[in-house]
Formats: structure tokens, sequence, C-alpha cells
């Protein structure tokens, strides 16, 4: 299993470098996040195990579990992209690296009073790039309000945007409008320069237009086990 878990690691980062290469950009300053929901915690420790030291997960009671069992591993960094619900900021601040899924106040808010003075947590705003208002993320008109919210907010750092590519678009199409969202985001938070874009089947795409972390799930883990 290490093996073909290997070999999709290597033949992955083959491909993300080559599409950094091809854009002029260098493939070390992009972070490729593994995305590790639905799969037991065996697999992430495989992953450490080949070196893989980000990880994602998008369900917090998983996360929790995981982090849980693989506590003896103090290097890893546990990305939160999931929508969550504000009863559940406090358990996804007591574990996570960073929250890439804020897209609303009640939730930044949430994080925040989690652990008001402790160390920083990093999180980017999550922007809706579909038509569709029940999708996760933040109206991209309500962008500037929801980064101005989360600045006053002294235990988050404002690292960046976050975006999944809409079923019924050509992916660079709605990456190209994730990057002029990034743009108006660093008017505002100068420091927000991050960009998580690109999953499995788009994330050459999305390093073109410029992402900074990559989420990548099945391509590196297989298919991910149905859930019961
Ligand atoms: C599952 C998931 C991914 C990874 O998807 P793959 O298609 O398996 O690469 C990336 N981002 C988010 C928000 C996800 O939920």
């Amino acid at each position: 299993m290490t093996s073909a878990l290997q070999s999709r690691l290597a033949e992955a980062d083959e491909r993300i470098a080559s599409a950094a290469r091809a854009v002029g950009r260098d493939p070390a300053s992009i972070t490729r996040i593994v995305v590790t929901k639905f799969h037991p915690a065996a697999l992430v420790d495989s992953l450490h195990e080949l070196g893989v030291r980000d990880v994602g997960e998008n369900r917090q009671q998983e996360l929790t579990e995981k982090v849980g069992e693989l506590h003896a591993y103090d290097d890893l960094r546990w990305h939160f992209i999931g929508q969550a619900q504000t009863k559940k900021a406090r358990a996804i601040r007591a574990v996570a690296t960073a929250v890439h899924s804020v897209d609303r106040a009640k939730l930044a808010d949430a994080l925040h009073a989690a652990d008001p003075h402790g160390p920083a947590l990093d999180v980017l705003v999550q922007v809706n790039l579909t038509d569709d208002p029940h999708r996760g993320g933040v109206a991209p008109d309500a962008l500037e309000t929801l980064a101005t919210h989360i600045l006053t907010l002294e235990s988050l750092r404002l690292r960046g945007i976050m975006a999944v590519a809409p079923l019924d678009e050509a992916p660079g199409a709605a990456f190209a409008r994730l990057a002029s969202l990034a743009e108006r985001l660093r008017a505002v938070a100068p420091d927000a320069d991050q960009i998580s874009a690109g999953m499995s089947h788009d994330f050459a795409e999305a390093i073109a237009h410029g992402a900074t972390h990559l989420r990548i799930g099945s391509a590196i883990t297989g298919e991910r086990p149905h859930r019961g």
C-alpha cells in the first residue's frame, strides 16, 4: 500500500513542479496539503513516513479523532478545510494549524473567542465562486467586510483566500476570478497573500493562477472510502 501511495505522491509532486515551472513559478513556493478526509489515521501515518507534513480534514469530529490518534507527531500541520458550525469552533481551534474555510463573521468570532489570548490561529477567507448561495464561502461582494472584521480579532491571523472551483465552469476561469479577489483582499490585508485553491483535478490551473496552497485528496490518497 505504501508503495502505491508513494508513487501517487511522487507523481503529484512532479505534476505540481512542472505546472509551476510552466508559468515561471518556484515549486518551493507552493504548499501541497494532502486531504485525508474519510481515510483512517493509519493513512496519515503512512504519509508522514513519506515526508508529508501538511494534511487537510473537512469535519471537526474526524479531525479531532485523528489528531488524538497521531498526537505523537508534533510536526504535522492540520488544515481545516470544511464547513464549520460555530459550536464546533472551539474543538477546531484546539487542534488546527490553519482554518481555510472562514466564511462569516460569526465563525471568525467563535474561533477567536475559543482562545482569545492564545497563540495566533492562521485563517483564510473562503469565497463562494458559484451563484448558489448555499455553497460554502462568503459572497465576493462581502469579502472586504468580512476581512476587515477578522482583522479586528487579535488571536486570528488572516493569511489569505480559499475557494473551490464550481463544477459547471472551466477551473481556469474560476481561478482567474479568485486571483482578482485575492488582490482585493490584499488591498485591505496586505499580509493575506495565500491562495488556497486546486484539488486533484484542477491543481495545475490553480497553480497557473497563483495558488500557494493546494488541497489534493484522491490523486494522492486513492479513492476515498465511502461514508457509512
Ligand atoms: C475533499 C476536498 C478536497 C480534495 O478533493 P480531491 O478531489 O480528492 O482532491 C479539497 N478541498 C476541499 C474543500 C475538500 O472538501
